[in-house]
């Protein structure tokens, strides 16, 4: 790393001592060995499952009956968590999001955030929620160090709610996000799944819900990740269309330059200033090529890529006696096998034997 830690100034200007903190992030930097894949793609940034258990049955996602579950022996402990967590940290990553399955299912949730928040390295805590436990869990999430929130939000319609979910709980969710935008959190997102035939009628109200909140509201293109094999690409209501039904609606809206390359999203502002628009279509604009993630299932596989038919399990490494470096070089053989991209559009595309709800989204 070009980067020098000796202190001096910018040209012409008096040396500066670093700080203890800039030096112990210095050091941080040049011990790390960083997870960086044969493509360049340097790895900072884990999704976390922490279980594959759910309270509703989306139809983009889970089955709607005679779930199987991972056995809850499988299922990895807080403990073992957080000390793969430590290890992913030392090996450079930064950010974190916890997920499932439905991650507020998970009993005592937040002595896991408390325990993550607590690992030097990781500046960014996130969760991604359906939020139907919200309401109830917001304050003790955020206590316990959560920074960021991602909520799912297809519709504000309960009918629609109920033919995407397979339950009820529309209402739920909307008291979660009241809650979780009362305790304060850095960010909350809405997201919702962008499908055509259903999503078409929710862009405008949903932006508006969302602005009147002054948060973004993102949508995501239905990828082949659904259990019950619904997918085609016909189905996808893609991210061009609905940047075009806000348009309508809102007058032309402006790209935001991203701060952060590997930023799935391409972010819009309105003219106003409120709120913003984010639109992710991994199906007609792939974002492999700045993809800098890897994931931990619920039962401990750890993984390249959503679309990948491989994984790599750290389970035993964690219930043996594994020293820190075995679990890294497990980690890095799963970077290195990392492809150059999910192959959607490839004739010989096959999609992942898991579900989302099983991988972890
Ligand atoms: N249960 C939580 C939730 O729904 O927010 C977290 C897990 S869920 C698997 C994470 C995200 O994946 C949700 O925003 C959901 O809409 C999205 N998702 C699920 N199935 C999908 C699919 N087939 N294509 C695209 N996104 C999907
Ligand atoms: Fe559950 Fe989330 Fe999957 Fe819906 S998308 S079934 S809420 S895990």
């Amino acid at each position: 790393m070009g980067t020098s830690w000796t202190g001096s100034g910018r040209k012409g200007s008096p040396a500066r001592r670093l700080t203890v903190k800039e030096i112990s992030m210095g050091e941080r930097f040049n011990t790390i060995q960083r997870l960086i894949d044969r493509h360049g793609r340097v790895h900072t940034n884990l999704r976390l499952s922490v279980t594959d258990r759910c309270n509703i049955r989306c139809w983009y996602c889970m089955p709607h009956e005679n779930v199987v579950f991972k056995p809850r022996e499988e299922i990895l402990t807080f403990e073992e968590i957080a000390r793969f967590c430590q290890v992913m940290a030392t090996l450079g990553v930064n950010k974190l999001r916890l997920t499932g399955g439905e991650p507020l299912v998970r009993s005592k949730l937040p002595n896991l955030i408390a325990a993550l928040a607590s690992i030097s390295g990781i500046d960014d805590l996130a969760l991604t929620t359906n939020g139907i436990l919200l309401a109830d869990q917001a304050q003790a999430l955020r206590r316990a160090g959560l920074t960021r929130l991602n909520i799912s939000l297809d519709t504000l319609s309960p009918e629609t709610f109920h033919r995407l979910a397979r339950r009820e709980g529309l209402d739920q969710v909307l008291r979660g996000i009241d809650v979780a935008c009362a305790v304060g959190f850095d960010k909350i997102r809405l997201n919702a799944l962008s499908l055509r035939g259903v999503t078409e009628p929710e862009v405008v109200r949903l932006v508006t819900f969302a602005r009147e909140r002054n948060l973004e509201m993102r949508f995501i293109e239905f990828m082949p990740l659904d259990a019950e094999n619904h997918w085609k690409v016909e189905q996808v209501l893609t991210g061009q269309e609905v940047l075009t039904l806000a348009q309508e609606a809102f007058g032309p809206l402006t790209p935001i330059e991203r701060d952060d390359p590997s930023q799935p999203a391409t972010d819009y502002a309105f003219a106003d200033g409120r709120g913003r628009l984010g639109l992710i279509n991994p199906v007609t604009q792939p974002f492999c090529h700045a993809c800098n993630r890897l994931r931990l299932t619920a039962d401990g596989k750890v993984r390249n890529c959503l679309f990948s038919s491989d994984d790599w399990n750290v389970q035993p490494l964690l219930r043996g006696n594994a020293d820190d470096e075995q679990i890294a070089q497990l980690v890095r053989d799963c970077i290195a096998a990392k492809r150059p991209g999910h192959g959607m559009d490839e004739p010989q595309f096959l999609r992942p034997r898991d579900a989302m709800y099983q991988i972890g989204g």
